[in-house]
């Protein structure tokens, strides 16, 4: 029984990876249609620990097999719920050992009233995954909980970076999840992102260091320092005035799309991409502008923010300037804007007779981690619905320079 709930299991699941399905709507498949083939055996069929490894690592390499998870990532993920940063497939240990927790119960509970289940519970010494006779048989003890699995994932030494900034208190981790939540992207591209957030991409770094190539580890494209996977999605400086500032650009356009669409300059959106913003935009009420440097009486330096948005009404004004850091830059990013653009801001306020001038910062991290305090900044700008688009943006950009990266060898 176990070798044909095994083969309907893997079948089921080759089946589904073939399918043109969104990472979150293949994730979902899994989940009821390919291991529910085997849920229906829990608490009748003998399953062991190792059993149940290996139906796990079934999952895993068959996605391997289809570049959907990196056989380098970190294993923790696969499991995790996709607001922690998983990819939410379930545990398939768990589901075993809350099924036999919960026939247990019921055996017990029937035993109460029924002579018939009384006499099945006095006699099951372990011939059923079940156990009956013995009471202090705990299987629910032996659950996962996410806290442990987060645990293991961060005292990972490579792994490990991206879960200590998700799990930081000054991240918004449901804003910096969000993407995964929505599961919109290719599971290849899933994949990708998280080996990317792992670190196990094979950087000249990685091949030298982990995998023990005997190569320099000197970057391929700017020779002057080591290729890890940081410099290649914010350090090298040979992609700084091309695909970095594209990729930040893709935050501003969408940013500049929205304000433009609420002051009615636009008629209709389009896609990101394709939006050209006007260098100035001007009606009644409001003023937009798009990267444009501000003349002042007295010289100011940093006179060239992003987005400069004015609303005439309400005497108010936002400079909005955008930043794409490393994880471990952007608190530190955050607060340089904010001291980079105050005089300006002053300046304006005084020139355009305005009660406030407000500097809005707006980082997020190249593997798609957003503080709190830019998720408030959004919301003070009434941009709050854009964090999903904003961060799908940033992690296809990362995407796709780590992939035009590698492929030049
Ligand atoms: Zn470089």
């Amino acid at each position: 029984m176990k070798d044909k709930i095994k083969t309907e299991f893997e079948n089921r699941l080759k089946h589904l990876l073939k399918t043109k399905l969104s990472s979150g709507n293949l994730i979902k498949a899994i989940n009821v249609y390919a291991i529910s083939a085997l849920s229906y055996s829990f608490g009748l069929i003998k399953w062991s620990e190792t059993d149940l490894d290996a139906l796990e690592r079934r999952v895993r390499t068959t996605m391997t097999s289809r570049r959907y998870h990196h056989p380098g990532a970190a294993k923790e993920r696969l499991c995790l719920s996709r607001t922690e940063g998983g990819q939410g497939v379930i545990d398939i240990h768990n589901l075993h050992h809350k099924q036999v927790e919960n026939l247990r119960r019921y055996f017990y509970e029937r035993a109460d009233i029924d002579n018939r289940y009384e006499i099945l519970v006095h006699v099951d010494r372990n011939y059923t995954p079940l156990n009956l006779n013995v009471i202090e048989f705990q299987p629910i003890s032996q659950i996962r909980n996410s806290t442990d699995v987060i645990d293991l994932w961060k005292q990972k030494p490579i792994h490990g970076k991206y879960p200590h900034y998700l799990g930081l208190p000054c991240t918004d981790k449901e804003a910096s999840t969000i993407w995964l939540k929505k599961g919109e992207l290719f599971p290849e591209t899933e994949g990708f992102i998280m080996a990317i957030q792992d670190e196990v991409i094979s950087t000249r770094q990685y091949q030298r260091a982990i995998l023990h190539q005997d190569i320099s580890s000197t970057c391929r494209r700017c020779h002057q320092t080591a290729e890890s996977i940081d410099h290649i999605i914010n350090g090298c400086s040979t992609l700084a005035s091309s695909d970095y500032l594209s990729r930040h650009n893709n935050v501003a356009k969408i940013i500049h799309q929205e304000l433009a669409f609420r002051c009615q300059f636009i008629d209709i959106k389009t896609p990101y991409y394709r939006y050209q913003p006007n260098d100035v935009l001007l009606s009644s009420a409001f003023k937009l502008y798009w990267d444009r440097i501000m003349t002042t009486d007295h010289t100011i330096m940093a006179n060239r923010p992003d987005i400069i948005w004015i609303d005439k009404l309400n005497r108010k004004g936002f400079l909005i300037d955008i930043a794409v850091p490393l994880s471990s830059n952007a608190s530190r990013t955050f607060a340089e804007k904010i001291a980079k653009y105050v005089e300006l801001a002053h300046e304006i306020k005084a020139r355009e007779k305005l009660k406030e001038v407000r500097v809005v910062p707006i980082i997020i991290s190249s593997t798609g981690i957003f503080a709190k305090t830019v998720t408030e900044e959004l919301k003070n700008i009434g941009c709050q619905q854009l964090i999903h688009e904003i961060s799908k943006s940033v992690i296809l950009s990362t995407c796709r320079i780590v992939r035009k990266f590698l492929q030049q060898s």
